[in-house]
């Protein structure tokens, strides 16, 4: 199989970021938060984030703090409020998170009517002894922790919506297609200890068929960690990143001695690999290690499709490396 791997760095390169292991806490990359999202969003998510771990020092707050802005954004169309629709125009939620102490995690899944799902998914997490919550009973843990009932359909997101359904062909494979807009946002966070946090939260795949779930709520999927080793997670077509178990992987290759950015490449290399080496979709990898080094890897040269992180107060981007 072919591949072409390369990298084109913002403010510092991945290399740059690579550091001597058991070094010191100070010489360390940490406290670090990492995003899925480049240039446009970084400021927007990270900085707040960043606040509030200056404020709190609490990481999980941070990571959680830094994805709440995106879900809660209507101008966002593959996230939260204001994300694009399933099939019969309802917005549909997923969501999950990690905490590197005790290894825990929460999650919810096709969550209708509820704003800031990774909240509901990190109450799952702290308040019960269950990890994942679906659909109506979702809703309604949600509902008794005190979330306000409130339709997710943009104006903006239901015209999408309409104009898919009017250009709908009775030949479409039916799935959403290639072109639709999707998205999801990772965010992961390594607090001064090196404890380690993460979330993934999304609308899920633009038209999807009503209770299809993806793979940001899965564990292991869109979102692993170890604290140990450090966390990942994934985005775009989240079928692939399933049947690939993909963050786990990069976190498992990571533990193996891997660097996170040689990590999230083999990420790619396996769902290459299922695939016969032909992939007419995106997935990308970012990945994060308890000392702050950070890596990312994509399926599809895309456009906007950098990450970003926040350390030592400045924010920087990375280029995903494209592997084929
Ligand atoms: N991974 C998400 C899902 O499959 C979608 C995306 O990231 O674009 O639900």
């Amino acid at each position: 199989m072919k591949r072409r791997n390369f990298i084109r760095s913002g403010a510092l390169s991945v290399a740059a970021l690579t550091i001597a292991p058991h070094s010191q806490a100070r010489e360390r990359n940490i406290p670090i938060l990492v995003c899925s999202r480049g240039e446009e969003w970084a400021a927007k998510v990270l900085q707040p984030g960043w606040q509030t771990w200056l404020n709190k020092k609490n990481m999980l707050d941070a990571v959680e703090a830094a994805a709440n802005v995106v879900e809660l954004d209507p101008e966002d169309a593959s996230v939260g409020y204001g994300g694009l629709p399933n099939e019969e125009g309802v917005v549909e939620l997923d969501a999950s998170v990690m905490a590197g102490p005790l290894h825990r995690c929460g999650a919810v899944a096709g969550l209708r009517n509820i704003k800031r799902a990774c909240s509901v998914a990190r109450l799952v997490m702290e308040r019960t002894n269950h990890i994942m919550l679906v659909g109506d009973g979702a809703r309604r843990f949600a509902l008794a922790h005190g979330f306000k009932e409130e339709d997710l359909l943009t104006d903006k997101a239901r015209e999408t919506w309409l104009r898919w359904k009017e250009n709908l062909n009775k030949d479409d494979f039916w799935g959403a297609p290639e072109a639709q807009p999707t998205g999801t946002i990772n965010v992961l966070g390594v607090d001064d200890r090196g404890d380690v946090y993460g979330i993934t939260t999304t609308s899920g795949l633009a038209f999807k068929i009503p209770g299809r779930i993806g793979d940001s709520p899965i564990i292991g999927a869109g979102l692993y960690l170890d604290n140990d080793i450090g966390a990942a997670g994934a985005t775009g077509r989240g079928e692939e990143v399933i049947r690939t178990c993909g963050s786990y992987l990069v976190v498992e290759k990571m533990k193996q001695g891997l660097s996170p950015q040689q990590a999230c490449e083999f990420g790619c290399r396996r769902i290459l690999e299922v695939n016969d080496g032909k992939v007419n979709f995106n997935v990308k990898f970012i990945a994060v290690n308890k000392n702050g080094e950070v890596g990312s890897a994509q399926l599809q040269d895309r456009k906007k499709s950098e990450c970003s992180f926040i350390m030592h107060g400045g924010l920087r981007s990375i280029f995903p490396a494209v592997v084929k």
